[in-house]
């Protein structure tokens, strides 16, 4: 990567971890994909319950082999069942685990996070149920306001309803029409705006490079 590039996105990682702090998130940055990687296995004890939220974040860094074959007990959402009921009781269960892992749609400048889900199994966990949430993203999620975050999940939905293969107006033109189809991805929409509740709860490791979309 350039390197000034790299460096201002250095700047951006330092700049919203201590945002994210302050709301009382725990958050720390790191530079690549491969140390959010092990600085996340690190976080996550030996025969701990975990769940994880689509992302291709999480994706690109292999998350859901690395679980088939660690020592976790992985509530893998991602095995070639039905639907309904099997893979929907996957999320029921998963609404328990020790940690959920989950990147996120936005971060805003002022420290909240913004995601639009469409059958609720990562944004409800985010907010109750597992003990622990690591998310980890990239500084290319961060936006200016909400209006922002709403703006950028617009954006961004058409490509996630094409990668997860569903079948929505936006597959076909790369736009959002705000379909009103049985397919549709945009169902639930949640801000985090403070982590105080549940103090240290919500752990985020912020790559500085930009990660996923
Ligand atoms: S609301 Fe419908 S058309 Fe708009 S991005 Fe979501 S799935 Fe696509």
């Amino acid at each position: 990567m350039d390197k000034m590039k790299k460096w201002k996105n250095l700047c951006k990682a330092k700049d919203i971890v201590e945002v994210l702090n302050k709301k009382h998130f725990k958050a720390s940055y790191v530079e690549t994909l491969e140390e959010a990687r092990d600085k996340l296995l690190e976080m996550i004890e030996e025969g701990a319950s975990v769940a994880i939220g689509g992302s291709t974040t999480l994706s690109e860094m292999g998350l859901v082999d690395i679980l088939r074959n660690g020592k976790y007990k992985f509530f893998d959402r991602y095995q070639d069942l039905p639907f309904d009921p099997d893979i929907v009781e996957i999320h029921r269960k998963s609404l328990t685990a020790d940690f959920l892992v989950t990147g996120t749609n936005a971060i805003t400048k002022n420290g909240e996070l913004v995601n639009t889900d469409c059958t609720g199994n990562r944004v409800a966990p985010m907010i109750f149920g597992p003990k622990n949430v690591i998310i980890v993203t990239g500084v290319n999620k961060i936006v200016g306001s909400l209006e922002d975050a709403f703006k950028r999940i617009r954006e961004i939905a058409p490509m996630n309803a094409k990668r997860i293969k569903h079948e929505t107006p936006c597959v076909e033109t790369g736009t959002c029409v705000d379909c009103d189809c049985k397919k549709r991805i945009c169902n639930f929409t949640t801000i985090i705006h403070n982590g105080i509740k549940f103090e240290g709860r919500i752990k985020i490791i912020i790559i500085a490079d930009e990660i996923g979309y």
